[in-house]
């Protein structure tokens, strides 16, 4: 039996208490003697949350290993304390068949940093014509419940109906990438707006998410079904999921990090780091997100980690490729932004970063409470720890990181994934310890 006692640690940023894991299960909670030959990890002050869980990354593998691995993106999220990432569909090839998405459910597993879990496509190739293997993928070892054509919009009125009433019977959730094709063409590449139009730049509007929203959550009241709206961007997206809350839909939201804090002034100078899908909006729509995500309306934070490699990012503006790193950062951007602000207390962040995005994807033995019988996965973070974010010090293989030369405050500094420790920094920068295995060792750390 492996035991690891975690010592002092403030649950929830309450009351102080040690933590006894025993074979990945919390055992004891409370005052603990250390039984011998058990792990120490001493948590004196610091605030531990259960493992944070994220519906919304993008680990490039297959396909696109010059950009991510499996590893490397595992790495990361064990480092910003995740003990569970959903991986979008929008692989080469596309996770769009059973065995597709076993293959990165074994991956995963074999670097057993964090828990990986595939996301399936909603249709053939992310094509949005034809209904992908839904029930194969649903029925397989993988057993995928959260199905999305994320980067892409399911924009046929039709195959999101079916899509809705396929999933229904075993209880699985459409994530959609909100966004009217015939409303953002191809070429818009920001927000449509003064900036935009001071840089230039094809923008695209606001209302091409809405709509797409609107129309969706009454298409999950006429079958019955859930949808999930991905990356919200807009307060008028906050308005109508309100809304459809308040009739009762079955309607769940996610805000990443970087809508929450950065704003589409940032365009300026034309730094394509900035440049994400969908993209920064004004301050407005800022505020009402933050106010969104305080009172529920939004139920989660995801991060949609994109990495690119340079020669895709390293571009003039419109010809740059979409996307930001966010699994490394991600906590200490929500304690910067929300907790600091009175926003959010750090049950409120367990909540939207932890049990709610476990709740949504269907994954009974993550986001559970700190208490006795529950799996250990567990995440420790130093809420008064400022971090000046380095690019270049990040596990993941590409550096599109737009918290460089940042100061946050709030850090991850420790990760317990089933009871073993993934990532520990609590010495100092200078002395990390990570897990390595055969499978991540050959990888660029
Ligand atoms: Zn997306």
């Amino acid at each position: 039996m492996t035991r690891l006692v975690i010592r002092g640690a403030r649950l929830l940023g309450a009351e102080s208490a040690d933590l006894l894991v025993e074979d990945a299960v919390i055992t004891e909670v409370g005052s603990v003697s250390v039984p011998t030959g058990a792990e120490v990890l001493d948590a004196d002050g610091l605030v531990a949350l259960p493992g944070l869980v994220d519906l919304h990354v993008h680990l490039r593998e297959p396909g696109r290993e010059d950009a991510e691995t499996i590893a490397t993106g595992s790495a990361a999220a064990a480092a910003g304390g995740f003990t569970a990432v959903f991986a979008m569909a929008n692989t080469s090839p596309v996770t769009d068949t059973a065995e597709a998405a076993e293959r990165v459910l074994d991956l995963g597993r074999a670097c057993g940093l964090t828990e990986v879990v595939p996301v399936g496509a909603v249709t053939k190739g992310l094509e949005g014509a034809e209904l992908a293997e839904l029930g194969l993928m649903a029925r397989s070892r993988a057993k995928v419940r959260v199905f999305s054509d994320d980067g892409h919009c399911i924009h046929d009125a039709r195959i999101m109906r079916r899509a809705l009433e396929y999933i229904k019977p075993f209880g699985g959730v459409i994530s959609q990438h909100a966004q009217d094709p015939s409303l953002a063409g191809r070429e818009a590449c920001c927000h449509e707006g003064e900036v935009s139009g001071r840089l230039g730049l094809p923008g695209w509007p606001g209302i091409a998410e809405e709509s797409i929203v609107a129309r969706d959550v009454m298409l999950a009241r006429h079958t019955g079904s859930r949808v999930h709206v991905a990356h919200v961007s807009t307060a008028g997206t906050v308005e109508v999921i309100r809304w459809a809350k308040a009739q009762g839909i079955d309607v769940t939201a996610e805000v990443t990090p970087h809508h929450l804090a950065l704003t589409t002034d940032l365009l300026l100078g034309y730094d394509p780091v900035y440049k994400v899908n969908p993209p920064l909006r004004p301050s407005e729509d800022v505020e009402a997100l933050r106010a969104a995500l305080a009172d529920g309306t939004i139920d989660a934070v995801a991060t949609d980690h994109a990495p690119h490699a340079r020669h895709d990012k390293e571009h003039a503006f419109v010809d740059a490729a979409f996307g930001m790193l966010g699994l490394e950062t991600a906590l200490s951007v929500v304690s910067d932004v929300m907790v600091r602000s009175g926003l959010l207390d750090w049950a409120d962040v367990a909540r939207v970063m932890s049990s709610a995005p476990a709740r949504i994807g269907g994954l009974a033995h993550q986001g559970r409470e700190l208490a006795v019988g529950s799996p250990a996965h567990i995440t420790l973070v130093d809420p008064d720890r400022e971090v000046t974010v380095d690019a270049a010090a990040s596990r993941s293989r590409s550096r599109n990181n737009p918290w460089h030369g940042r100061t946050l405050r709030g850090a991850v500094l420790a990760t317990v994934h089933q009871g073993r420790v993934t990532h520990d920094v609590r010495n100092g920068a200078g002395t990390r310890r990570e897990l390595t295995n055969a499978t991540t060792s050959g990888a660029d750390l």
